[in-house]
C-alpha cells in the first residue's frame, strides 16, 4: 500500500481536531452530550485510520490497534460504572509510560529527528518528566481509589515535593543544555519519584481533584510527544486534554472550597481526627430507624421534597426507582427536585449521567450552589447512598478530611430520610453526625430494594 500524501493527511488531522473541539463543546451540557461523544469517536477514528495510512510500515501498528481494541473492548464491558475513576486513572498511567517510552526511543535514535539539538532535547526532557509523574501518580491514585495496600505517609510533603520537583526542572536544564544522554536516566527516576511524592499525601475528598489533574497531566504528555514526533494532531488533542483537565480541575476546587496549589503541590485537608469525637456522639445518641412504610407516608404527606443522590445509589443502581418514586410525588401533587453536589459519586458528573440514564428531566436537576437555600422551605429530604456530602464536619470540625469543602445542607429541611445500608461511614471514613440528629430518619437496607419499597407503596 502507498503511503498518504503528507497534505492530504495534514488537512485530515485538521479535521478530527476540528471534531475534538466541538466533541467538548458538546460535552459540556448533559442534553449534547451524546452528540458530543459521536464527534469525539468519529475524531478518534478519522485519526487512527489517517495514522495508519500515513505511516511506513503497517504491520506493528495493525498488531497494537488489535491488541489494545480487544482489551479495551473487554475492560469497557466488564468494569462497573462505580469503578469508572480507577480505570480512568489506570488508562492515565498508559498515557505516561507511552510518553516516557517515545522519548527514550527518539533519545536513542537522534538521526530520526535530530535528538541532538537543544529544542528537541528540551522536549524530550518534557515528555519524560510529565509522563514519569504521570505514571506512577495514575498508578498510585488507582490504587488508593481501589482500596489497595497501606495508607502511606511522608513527612512533610510540601517540603519534599518542592525540593524534588526543583531538582526534576535542574536536571532537564542541564540535561537539555549538556547535551550528556546519561542524565536522561537520572531524571526519569527522579520523575517517577515525583509522581509518587505529589499523590502519596492527598486522599479523601481531594481524590477527585487529583483523578482530574492527572487527566490534565497526561494531556500535557501528550502533547510534548506530538512535539518530539513533530505530529500536530497529538499537540493538539494533549493541548485540549491538558487544558481541558486543568479547567474542571480548578472548578472542582473552587466547588470544594480547596486551593489548587495544595492540591497539586500534594498538600491535603486535615487528617481524619475526628472519628472518636463522633464516635462518643454515637455512644450518646441513638439513630431513629424506620421502614420504607414510615418514609412513603412521610413523602407522601409532603408538599416539597428534595432528593439527594450519592454513590450508593450508584452502587445499588438505584435510579429507576427514585425516579419512580419522584413520578409518584409528582403525581400526588408535591414539588420534587433533585440537589447534585459536585462530587457525589466517584467521578465527575457521576449522579448527571445516572439521572440522565433514568430519564430525569434535566431541568429538574440542580446543582449545589443553586438549591442549597432551599432546603429550608423543604418538606422532606430523600438521601439515596450518600453521606459525606452531607456532612456537617465539613463546617463544624476543623480536624476533618472534608473540612472546608461545601456541603449540601439536608439538615436544614424540616425531615431528612436517609436511605443506606447502615450506620457506617462514606469514602472520606468520616462519621455522620446527622445520622443522630432529631429530624433524621433512617431507612436501612440497599438503596435499590428500599426504594422500591417505597414506590410499592407510593402506588
Ligand atoms: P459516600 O462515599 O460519602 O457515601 C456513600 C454511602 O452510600 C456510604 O456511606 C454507604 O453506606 C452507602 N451505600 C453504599 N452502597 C449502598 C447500597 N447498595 N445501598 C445503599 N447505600 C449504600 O458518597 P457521597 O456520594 O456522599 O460522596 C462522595 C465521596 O466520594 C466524597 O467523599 C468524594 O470526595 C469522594 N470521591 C468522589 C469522586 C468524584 O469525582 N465524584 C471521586 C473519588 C472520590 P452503607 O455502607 O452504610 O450502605
Amino acid at each position: 500500500m502507498t503511503q498518504m500524501p503528507s497534505q492530504l493527511a495534514q488537512f485530515l488531522y485538521l479535521i478530527a481536531a476540528s471534531c475534538f473541539i466541538l466533541s467538548l463543546k458538546g460535552l459540556s451540557s448533559p442534553k449534547t452530550a451524546r452528540l458530543g461523544n459521536i464527534l469525539g469517536a468519529s475524531g478518534m477514528a478519522i485519526a487512527l485510520v489517517v495514522s495508519l495510512l500515513s505511516s511506513r510500515s503497517y504491520e506493528c501498528a495493525i498488531i497494537a490497534i488489535a491488541l489494545g481494541g480487544v482489551a479495551g473492548l473487554l475492560v469497557a464491558k466488564r468494569i462497573k460504572m462505580t469503578a469508572l475513576p480507577q480505570l480512568v486513572a489506570a488508562f492515565h498511567s498508559l498515557v505516561g509510560i507511552a510518553a516516557v517510552l517515545i522519548s527514550w526511543v527518539t533519545l536513542r535514535s537522534p538521526q530520526l529527528l535530530n535528538a541532538s539539538s537543544v529544542q528537541m532535547r528540551v522536549e524530550i526532557g518534557i515528555e519524560a518528566l510529565i509522563g514519569a509523574i504521570t505514571f506512577t501518580g495514575s498508578i498510585l491514585a488507582f490504587c488508593k481509589l481501589q482500596g489497595l495496600g497501606k495508607k502511606l505517609f511522608i513527612p512533610n510533603p510540601n517540603i519534599v515535593n518542592a525540593t524534588l520537583s526543583v531538582i526534576c526542572v535542574l536536571v532537564l536544564l542541564v540535561f537539555s543544555l549538556s547535551g550528556v544522554d546519561f542524565l536522561f536516566w537520572i531524571l526519569v527516576p527522579l520523575s517517577l519519584a515525583l509522581g509518587v511524592c505529589l499523590v502519596l499525601p492527598i486522599g479523601g475528598s481531594d481524590m477527585p481533584v487529583v483523578v482530574s489533574l492527572l487527566n490534565s497531566y497526561s494531556g500535557w504528555a501528550t502533547a510534548a510527544t506530538g512535539f518530539t514526533l513533530g505530529n500536530y494532531l497529538l499537540i493538539i488533542t494533549g493541548a485540549l486534554v491538558g487544558s481541558s483537565g486543568a479547567i474542571l480541575s480548578y472548578i472542582m476546587c473552587k466547588n470544594m472550597n480547596r486551593s489548587i496549589f495544595k492540591v497539586v503541590f500534594g498538600q491535603t485537608a486535615g487528617q481524619a481526627g475526628t472519628l472518636q469525637g463522633l464516635s462518643s456522639i454515637k455512644n450518646e445518641k441513638s439513630a431513629k430507624i424506620g421502614t420504607p412504610e414510615d418514609a412513603a407516608f412521610m413523602l407522601a404527606n409532603a408538599s416539597s421534597v428534595i432528593i439527594v443522590p450519592g454513590y450508593g445509589m450508584a452502587v445499588a443502581q438505584a435510579q429507576m426507582s427514585v425516579f419512580e418514586i419522584a413520578e409518584l410525588l409528582r403525581a400526588r401533587e408535591v414539588k420534587v427536585r433533585y440537589a447534585i453536589h459536585p462530587v457525589a459519586g466517584r467521578m465527575p458528573g457521576h449522579m448527571n449521567v445516572l439521572l440522565a440514564e433514568a430519564k430525569v428531566p434535566y431541568e429538574d436537576v440542580f446543582e449545589l450552589d443553586d438549591i442549597n437555600g432551599d432546603f429550608s422551605l423543604t418538606d422532606v429530604t430523600l438521601v439515596v447512598g450518600a453521606n459525606d456530602i452531607t456532612n456537617p464536619a465539613a463546617y463544624n470540625d476543623p480536624q476533618s478530611p472534608i473540612f472546608g469543602m461545601p456541603i449540601l445542607r439536608v439538615e436544614n429541611s424540616h425531615t431528612v430520610l436517609f436511605v443506606k445500608r447502615s450506620l457506617g461511614t462514606g469514602y472520606a471514613g468520616v462519621d455522620n453526625e446527622l445520622f443522630y440528629r432529631e429530624n433524621t430518619m433512617m431507612v436501612i437496607g440497599d438503596a435499590r430494594k428500599v426504594c422500591e419499597d417505597i414506590a410499592k407503596e407510593l402506588k
